[in-house]
């Protein structure tokens, strides 16, 4: 494999500081060229001393000072401002750029990426939920390869190596179930951000964290696959798996299955999306069976988390419907997190932004960006009556 060099946005997330662990990793076959943060300017200043990309960005401006003092002396260009982050993903050198963003934020600087014909490591599922046709039309258009990070994703794109000219019947979506599996509604009326957070498999970012307890992020996920690997809706299936291990399924049309496991680790899938279609030696620890003697799966309750009966809803009817969805739970999200409403505030939420907003049967990418702002605005209007 020829050295990549590699873009990671939100370098200073979850996803972002795993991804340096992997390009840590396998320092002769992975490079960083740029570096992007929202606000962790103390973060990014040891990242980018560490790995001396070109170039750096921070997001929020009031951080640029501080980011420029430091790493303009170490030969490292700072720059500052959502724009920005479309101009570093244009550098010429660059491979590959991963998107760990998180929320619709992601959306243009994939769009940038792809027009300039790079390859995205997508760990940004909000991009294909705003907008998957368009983004997989963008893929087609300009040739550049999709990479999925997203744990499930990565393992259907790994369940179909060498499967080009056979035909999916069926993706089985798996799920952990979250912190909440198997309670009633009673209890979760109760449910603080707190107890939300306490993810029982995975430690991620803020607002995965709330979309997974909420199965929104199962929902975010269906739509995903719907879009990566060209299936209809009644193809997904959600199956429940608590022990994370089984990271999705795909069936053939031969009813045959295939599955790939793993332990509950982000660094193989990225490291997966990084090295493709390579696969690399690496250190990281190994699963044993013998550790789980057990794997166990079990039906999807959309009556409780109904978050994922919505998701389902709107990449049925098309047109902005996972648009609008995107951005009331990302509002909705924000709203639980400050204790402006409850867990099942959340949904009502969400369903209240989608009845307020006509649908838009065949949006364009402005269409989309501009839908975004007038979902969150309509959302943020509507906490008051929830
Ligand atoms: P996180 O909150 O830990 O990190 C987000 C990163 O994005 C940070 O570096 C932050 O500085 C940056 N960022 C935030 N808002 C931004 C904005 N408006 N503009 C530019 N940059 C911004 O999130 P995470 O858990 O790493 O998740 C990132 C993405 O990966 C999400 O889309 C999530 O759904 C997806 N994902 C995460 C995991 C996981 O294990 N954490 C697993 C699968 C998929
Ligand atoms: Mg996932």
């Amino acid at each position: 494999m020829k050295k990549r060099k590699i873009a990671v946005l939100g370098s200073t997330g979850s996803i972002g500081t795993q991804a340096l662990d992997v390009v840590r990793a396998f320092p002769d076959l992975l490079e960083i060229t740029v570096l992007t943060a929202s606000e962790n300017a103390d973060l990014l200043i040891i990242q980018a001393l560490e790995f001396r990309p070109k170039a750096v960005v921070i997001v929020n401006k009031q951080y640029f000072g501080r980011v420029f003092e430091v790493l303009h002396k170490a030969g490292i260009a700072v720059l500052a401002g959502e724009q920005a982050l479309k101009e570093v993903v244009e550098y010429e050198e660059i491979d590959v750029v991963l998107n760990a963003i998180v929320g619709a934020a992601g959306l243009r600087p994939t769009v940038s990426a792809i027009k300039k014909g790079k390859d995205i490591a997508l760990a940004n599922k909000e991009t294909l939920v705003v907008a998957g046709k368009l983004m997989m039309d963008l893929v087609e258009k300009h040739q550049v390869k999709m990479l999925p990070v997203d744990s499930e994703h990565s393992a259907i794109f790994q369940c179909l190596y060498g499967e080009q000219d056979n035909t999916i019947e069926k993706i089985l979506l798996t799920a952990s179930g979250g912190p909440f599996r198997g309670k009633d509604r009673q209890f979760l009326k109760g449910i603080n951000k707190e107890q939300a957070l306490k993810h029982p498999n995975w430690v991620m970012g803020a607002k995965i964290t709330i979309d997974s307890a909420t199965l929104m992020n199962k929902g975010l996920e269906v739509i995903e696959a719907r879009w990566l690997f060209d299936v209809d809706v009644d193809q997904i299936e959600v199956v429940v798996h608590p022990q994370s291990i089984v990271h999705s399924l795909v069936q053939f049309t031969d009813g045959s299955i295939k599955a790939q496991l793993g332990l509950h680790d982000m660094k193989l899938p990225i490291q997966n999306a990084l090295t493709y279609p390579y696969r690399q030696t690496n250190k990281f620890e190994r699963f044993d069976f013998l550790n789980f003697p057990t794997l166990s799966f079990e039906k999807a309750d959309m009556d409780i988390f109904r978050n994922l009966r919505i998701a389902y809803e709107c990449l049925s009817e098309g047109g902005d419907r996972s648009c609008v969805l995107n951005a009331a739970n990302e509002v909705a999200v924000d709203a639980f997190l400050h204790d402006k409403i409850s867990f099942f505030g959340m949904s009502d939420l969400i369903e209240a932004t989608l009845c307020q907003l006509n649908k838009v049967k065949m949006p364009s990418l402005e269409d989309l960006l501009a839908i975004d702002l007038e979902a969150r605005n309509v959302a943020r209007d509507l906490i008051k009556d929830i």
